[in-house]
């Protein structure tokens, strides 16, 4: 069997295959809509699978011996032979062990091909299913079934069928199989609880062949991931029965994320009914125990009862008992966890209460509102449209500026050619290093033995300080970072030592080997903890306007309110990489890093080599995503390979595994907002107090900086008299916070909208109306005194997006369904955006750049920005093409490196293509100059003559520019200067649908207008809108860290940290770019576009509280609630308060040790 992904279906050199191109179909296309490997997504891997007749194989590595049985008979001997060999299917599951857990299995059996095990039968009476059937045959034969079968007989089937398009992804479907899900007997299987419910039977074999029957329900599981069949027996099928004319079936499941996620619980109900009472019935639940259960004495309680509301209120309780939680259960989300069983239950009932023949007057009327509860979501495919401002129609065909042109790399990207630092071809000698993480949050470091790990075979060295021959602290003392711990540990994640060996998988095993015996001490890991404890680093700043106790004196109403925001993983596809190359001579050594500032990381390597900047030069191609968590943090990894390189005197590369990354790298900084603000009647802010709150994890990094930039956008759009903010940064032990796209702002903006939607409440009007009344007008400032130029702009977003979205009407649409829908409730908000761009710190608003032109009229272009997909290196090609009058394909950027472009600015805050752009314009101008007489002289020749003839002319081909910002920096001391060079400026409308029984949720329509000035490329520019929109729709209402109370990191993959997927996207999702507005202080007329429209997904944050508090209202709750973000659905369905809900008590925090903490 073959495997071939997108990367190897085709390539520049072979010719592009069509998936890659697009000319396929209007949809599956990736190139020319720059389609890239290092967007945020989880898909962009088409996997083909070749079939070939299978044989009987057996595969030897060094420590694992893999065989492969084709037939049952064999499979026995195999077993016989090998007791304690490892059985393994799909792999899916097997597999997580090995790679994750690091489980090492040395005799591995491949169940795949054995024939009897694939075989899919139905009957009279039942479907028999081979345990090794992959779940994707499973569902294309029920599917077929049902289309023979009377509807009655397939109740059971249905459910499967429908279940298992919830079930993972395509790619895990099409190999993982029934029988590996059964034996798994994970608590939250998706198909077990089917299973029992509807009574399966499971035929089992041992290795003589004798063969034993077990119905599921009857006691199969016995405990966490353990059944009751013997070791030497293996699962040979199983049998599903139909259904009956009088029985009812359906499954439910909820997840973090609809798509292609494991369940939180699920459940299946089965009931048989003869004139509406109870014959029979069965209901099992996974996510409830430490195995699926069943609901045994309820089940039992309920025989003979008939279907009708008295049922319904005493299954609930009924179920509430049974099924209830210790506060401290494995899993966490308690009280959600139980509702759910509740809510799932009132869905069958009503289900089940639709067919019943009995009439019963009053119930008629409850039921239309109330079947809201059964309808699933129906999502149509998506549609959208992107609207952008045409060049002008006398503009050179061959000026790029403002056209759609496709990304630079777009092609090698979508063929898998694109270079990234793990496919560098090895240099010779290469070794690899692991990095041994401290696995506590808080303790001293009583020793670190390397010795048994040192003895493995393949392995170098054992790397830590001692190490350092330069400095191996950074930053402000007491507040930095040391790169290898020395006598503490204040993070799990923090690095205490590498391993250097001839390959990774040894390093990694050898890296485990290293003993290390910590003293524990106490961690502080939330920013409740630190607030407590008043654990803060320096300094705490405050900022103000005004006088606020007159401006509360002045109020009509005051509030005090609170929200948190969670902290969001980079999860750029690249995970931090890098590679350190010593040179043979002066000690100088190169770096091929992923990161996004190549100064940052050459101070810090020269820094820990004690070697001057010069001799250290960094090297970055392109990133594979970054998003500001390759800013900083990518240091310590190449600073320790470079140590690691500089001792054994060989090259060393390292790439993070995606668990390593994840619980080393730090993320966006959670924030608490504790505010009060006050108002008139009418809904006019008159005073605002609010005291911010950062969680920096347990070094200073970036966080002080991060801090500012929130203080500086806690108004939004808003105008306030009379301000007084302060900021402090929690220091904890998790792994230091840093950069991430939006470097505060989202947080700050968010807390604004907050107090804007407690305020709609208190005054009982719209959040839309307050906002509005609330915005910026053209002369006014923000509280830090910079006045807001182009205020306009941000209104023309308010009123083209308000007419786009025909907000009106469908305000009104919204109203009538929440009138007419008890459990499904809508909402719609707008959100306007004011954004700040520019670097606050003035040093830093400077680039460089460095053009070549060769003989033969090509062009070489440098700057100092970094390729990670967000189309920078396309849009300087642009405005060169345009500076020096030649086509686009002339031009080409390699890499950037420290020893072309010195002393550059990070790649972030949006502004790389403000400050690289104009350096790469200034240096072209001169370029063009220099050329100017040629073409003057020679006016019927072509660009090519003219640099060949200034060549000849002795005429220098190169160039440097220089850019710096004019008018801009913020002086924290004596609290003067415009933090920002300008403001972008935006506004969103997003439509959403809840499920207030599971919290569940759909974003039906958003509608995005932005101002982008000239937009340099509106392919990128829109790109860039979409992707930072969905990235701020997984912060606001899907991203979630989940810590042990100890420290760990709970969620670190992607099988618990749930990004948005593709279904997640708004069902209507336009786009419009504010025409005839250029920004002539940019390069091209354009604005700064990276980072501004992420926040813009709190409009669907918004919607979705403005539809709980309609749900709310239905419960008889009136007034302001607290959301705190992302709004996930265990929050949504806890907020929707009602009659389930009340069923579910809560333990008092601080009387049990919780499963999870949030930072
Ligand atoms: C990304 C991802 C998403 C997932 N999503 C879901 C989901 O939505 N819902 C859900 O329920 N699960 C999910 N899973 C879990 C997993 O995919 C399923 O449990 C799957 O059905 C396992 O099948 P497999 O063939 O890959 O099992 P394997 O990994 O091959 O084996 C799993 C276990 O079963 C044993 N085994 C397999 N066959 C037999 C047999 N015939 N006799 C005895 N023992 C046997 C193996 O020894 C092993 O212990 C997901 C997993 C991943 C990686």
């Amino acid at each position: 069997m073959a495997v071939t992904t997108v990367e190897g279906i085709g390539s520049l050199k072979a010719g592009l295959h069509p998936v890659q191109n697009n000319d396929f179909t209007d949809t599956e296309y990736l190139a020319c809509n720059g389609g890239t490997q290092c967007c945020r997504s989880e898909g962009g891997i088409h996997g083909m699978l070749e079939n070939e007749k299978p044989k009987p194989l057996r595969f030897t590595g060094d420590d694992v011996t893999w065989l492969r049985p084709i037939n049952l008979h064999q499979l026995f001997d195999i077993r016989k032979q090998f007791p304690n060999s490892k059985l393994v299917a799909g792999n899916t599951e097997v597999g997580v062990d090995t790679n994750l857990k690091k489980t090492r299995y040395p005799i591995l059996v491949s169940l795949a091909h054995v024939t009897e095990l694939n075989s899919i039968e139905s009957c009279d009476v039942c479907v028999k299913i081979g345990a090794s059937v992959t779940l994707s045959r499973i569902q294309n034969f029920l599917s077929n079934l049902m289309n023979e079968l009377p509807d009655h007989k397939c109740k059971s089937l249905a459910v499967i069928v429908d279940m298992l398009h919830w079930f993972a992804g395509e790619q895990i479907r099409n190999v993982a199989s029934i029988g590996g899900n059964i034996i798994t007997g994970s608590p939250i299987s998706d198909l077990n609880p089917i299973f029992m419910a509807a009574g399966c039977t499971l035929e089992v074999a041992d290795t003589e062949g004798v063969r034993r029957l077990f119905p599921i329900a009857n006691n199969f599981f016995t405990g966490y991931r353990t059944n009751a069949m013997e070791l030497s027996e293996t699962l040979i099928s199983i049998t599903v029965p139909y259904t009956n004319k009088s029985e009812h079936f359906k499954a439910f499941k909820q997840a973090h994320r609809r798509d292609d996620d494991i369940s939180i619980v699920n459940a299946a109900f089965r009931v048989d009914l003869q004139d509406d009472v109870i014959q029979s019935c069965s209901m099992a639940f996974g996510g409830m125990a430490p195995t699926t259960k069943l609901a045994s004495k309820t089940m039992n309680k309920i025989i003979g009862r008939t279907w009708d509301k008295s049922l319904l209120d005493d299954t609930t309780v009924l179920l509430a008992d049974e099924m209830s939680l210790p506060p401290d259960a494995p899993g966490g989300m308690v009280e959600y966890r139980q509702s759910l069983v509740l809510s799932f239950f009132f869905k069958f009932y009503l289900s089940v209460r639709q067919h019943c023949s009995f009439p019963e007057n009053t119930f008629v009327n409850v039921q239309s509102v109330d079947m809201s509860a059964t309808h699933p979501f129906k999502r149509a495919g998506v549609r959208s449209t992107q609207m952008f401002q045409e060049v002008p129609e006398d503009q050179l065909s061959v000026d790029p500026v403002g056209r759609p042109m496709v990304h630079s790399s777009a092609y090698q990207q979508a063929t898998g050619e694109a270079v990234y630092i793990d496919d560098m071809v090895p240099f010779q000698d290469e070794l690899y290093m692991a990095i041994v993480f401290s696995q506590k949050a808080h303790a001293i470091l009583k020793c670190v033995d390397a010795t048994a790990a040192l003895r493995m075979p393949g392995v170098y060295a054992f790397i830590d300080h001692n190490d350092v021959t330069g400095s191996n602290f950074f930053g402000e003392l007491g507040q930095g970072d040391e790169l290898f711990a020395t006598v503490k540990v204040t993070c799990v994640g923090q690095y205490i030592g590498g391993i250097v060996a001839d390959n990774k998988q040894i390093a990694q095993r050898a890296a485990r080997m290293v003993r290390v015996e910590y003293q524990e001490l106490e961690p502080i890991i939330s920013i409740e903890d630190a607030i407590a404890k008043e654990s803060y680093l320096q300094p705490i700043r405050t900022l103000g306007i005004g006088n606020v106790s007159d401006g509360f004196n002045n109020s009509d109403q005051i509030i005090k309110g609170e929200i948190k925001l969670g902290e969001q993983e980079h999860f750029y596809l690249e995970t931090q990489s890098g590679l350190a190359l010593p040179k043979r001579e002066d000690n100088a050594m190169e770096i091929f890093s992923g990161c996004q500032d190549q100064k940052f990381i050459q101070a810090r390597v020269s820094s820990v080599l004690g070697e001057q900047f010069h001799k250290i030069t960094i090297r970055v191609k392109r990133l594979g995503g970054g998003f500001g968590g390759k800013e900083t943090r990518s240091w310590n990894l190449s600073a320790a390979l470079a140590v690691a390189a500089k001792r054994v005197g060989r090259p060393v590369r390292c790439m993070f595994d995606r668990d390593e990354d994840m619980s080393s790298t730090g993320t966006r900084h959670a924030f608490l907002g504790r505010y009060k603000v006050g108002f008139t009647n009418e809904g006019k802010i008159q005073a605002l107090e609010i005291d911010m709150y950062s969680n920096c994890g347990n070094s200073q990094d970036l966080s002080i900086e991060v801090m500012d930039r929130a203080m500086f956008h806690v108004q939004n759009a808003y105008y306030i008299p009379n301000v007084t903010t302060r900021g402090y940064c929690c220091r904890t032990n998790i792994p230091s916070n840093t950069a991430f796209r939006g470097f505060g702002t989202p947080q700050a903006l968010m807390m604004a909208e907050n107090w804007i939607s407690d305020i709609a409440l208190v005054c009982g009007i719209s959040q839309r109306k307050v906002r509005e009344i609330n915005l910026l007008q053209d002369g006014e400032a923000t509280y830090y005194n910079q006045k807001v130029q182009d205020v306009y702009l941000m209104k023309r977003c308010w009123n083209e997006c308000l007419n786009k979205s025909a907000y009106e009407m469908r305000q009104l649409q919204v109203k009538e369904f929440n009138r007419s829908n008890r459990w499904k409730k809508r909402g719609i908000s707008i959100i306007p955006l004011s954004y700040g761009v520019g670097f606050h710190a003035k040093f830093m608003n400077q680039a460089g750049a460095f053009v070549i032109i060769y003989t033969d009229g090509s062009v070489l272009l440098t700057h100092g920005g970094v390729e990670m997909g967000q189309g920078l290196h396309t849009k300087m090609i642009q405005v060169a093409s345009r500076t020096l009058g030649i086509a686009s394909n002339r031009i080409y950027t390699s890499e950037n490196s420290t020893n072309t472009v010195p002393n550059t600015s990070p790649t972030a805050g949006s502004v790389s293509s403000d400050l690289n752009g104009m350096a790469v314009k200034i240096a072209c101008e001169k370029l063009y100059r220099r050329l100017e007489p040629y073409r003057k002289r020679e006016l019927n020749k072509t660009w090519d003559d003219w640099v060949k003839a200034a060549y000849y002319d002795r005429v220098s081909l190169s160039a440097t520019g220089f850019y710096k910002t004019p008018d801009i920096g913020y002086d924290w001391d004596t609290k003067s200067g415009d933090p920002f060079y300008y403001f972008s400026f935006g506004a969103a409308v997003s439509e959403v649908e809840i499920d207030c029984l599971t919290g569940d949720h759909v974003v039906l329509r958003t509608d995005i207008v932005m101002d982008v000035g000239d937009s340099i490329n509106p392919a990128i520019d829109i790109g860039q809108i979409e992707g930072a929109f969905m990235q701020g729709y997984g912060l606001f209402t899907l991203e979630e860290h989940r810590w042990s109370p100890t420290g760990n990191l709970l969620t670190k993959g992607p099988g618990f940290y749930k990004i948005p997927g593709f279904t997640d996207i708004p069902v209507e999702f336009n786009v419009s770019l504010l025409d005839g507005v250029p920004n002539k202080k940019v390069v091209c007329s354009s604005k700064a576009i990276g980072e501004p429209p992420l926040f813009l997904a709190a409009s669907v944050f918004y919607s979705i509280k403005d539809a709980i508090r309609c749900s709310r209202r239905n419960s008889g709750i009136e007034g302001i609630f607290r959301l705190d973000s992302p709004a996930t659905a265990e929050r949504i369905r806890m907020a929707c308060a009602d009659k389930f809900t009340e069923k579910i008590s809560s333990a008092t925090p601080g009387t049990f040790t919780p499963f999870f903490v949030r930072s």
